[in-house]
């Protein structure tokens, strides 16, 4: 939870009808108290989970500092992908009864180098952009921030030349643009790993070569209006492991983050969340809210 945040008044709807169900909540504007607290054995064995109030770097970052806790969304990011996931609801007296409801799923975590991230990671065009949107900015970030960066990447683009390698890719392929997902959601609603799958111990990977600015327009509109990004030009897989090299080093996203550099290897850590997610969501084998969810936005 970002400082400016804490008068939110769906954090204090979350405290407030948590303290009604009988829990004692912490909110922490900064992350250093909270990691104070974890230390203390009695404390940790009595925190039912974390809430992540913000968006997916958010979320990564408490996965990052706190591993193997609990964890649930109170969605108040730029980018919420892994609330939307799971159709956890906006609402901070609503997921106070999520929490007592304690339903739950578990699902894979991605590693990129020894970074983890929950939704996806890239490497290439969009890393690009939000490198520089995030050295570009004062204060938080929002969507707005990455027009100029879209803008200067597409018509300044240098060439990047990524080589993936996995032991499911039957030889080493040449790429200018790497997404590794975790879950289906990507930017935007974009559908480019749409068949990634939570908690199947795979990361899906989708590798774009010969991508022209043009190319990147139409994939995108193509994404938008038919829920498909097609191609002769894309090649996807699933695979527990994806290592990315460059000739010069390559800037690396996870969920809106600058993370890394190439060269960097990608893994899938199984089960590693523990996630407090709405009844449905815990229950249903495949999460296809996503494609469902797809026509509806
Ligand atoms: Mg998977």
């Amino acid at each position: 939870m970002s400082g400016s945040g804490l008068r939110e008044p769906q954090l204090q709807r979350l405290t407030q009808r948590l303290e009604e169900l009988g829990y004692a909540p912490c909110v922490y504007g900064n992350r250093e108290m909270m990691a104070e607290d974890l230390k203390q054995e009695s404390f940790r064995a009595q925190t039912r989970c974390l809430v992540a109030a913000g968006g997916d770097g958010t979320v990564d970052d408490l996965i990052n500092r706190f591993p193997g806790i609990p964890l649930t969304i109170l969605a108040m990011g730029t980018e919420n992908l892994l609330a939307k996931q799971y159709e956890i609801p906006r609402n901070g007296a609503l997921v106070a009864e999520m929490i007592a409801a304690g339903h739950t799923r578990n699902i894979d975590l991605g590693l990129a180098g020894q970074k983890r991230f929950a939704v996806m990671a890239s490497c290439g065009f969009d890393a690009t952009v939000v490198k520089k949107a995030h050295e570009a900015r004062q204060g938080r970030i929002t969507k707005l921030h990455y027009i100029r960066p879209i803008l200067e990447t597409i018509f300044h683009r240098k060439r990047i030349e990524l080589v993936a390698t996995s032991p499911d890719l039957p030889k080493p392929f040449s790429c200018e643009l790497a997404v590794v997902s975790n879950v289906s959601r990507y930017a935007s609603n974009l559908p480019v790993n749409p068949d990634a799958i939570d908690n199947d111990g795979l990361l899906d990977i989708c590798l774009f070569r010969n991508i022209t600015a043009l190319r990147l327009i139409r994939h995108s509109l193509q994404g938008f209006l038919s829920g498909e990004i097609t191609s002769t030009n894309i090649h996807r897989f699933s695979s527990q492991m994806v290592k990315l090299t460059s000739s010069s080093a390559v800037p690396i996203q996870a969920d809106g983050d600058p993370i890394a550099e190439t060269p960097l290897e990608f893994r899938v850590l199984p089960k590693a969340l523990e996630l407090i997610v709405p009844e449905q969501a815990a229950n249903s084998k495949l999460v296809q809210i996503y494609v469902q969810n797809f026509a509806a936005e």
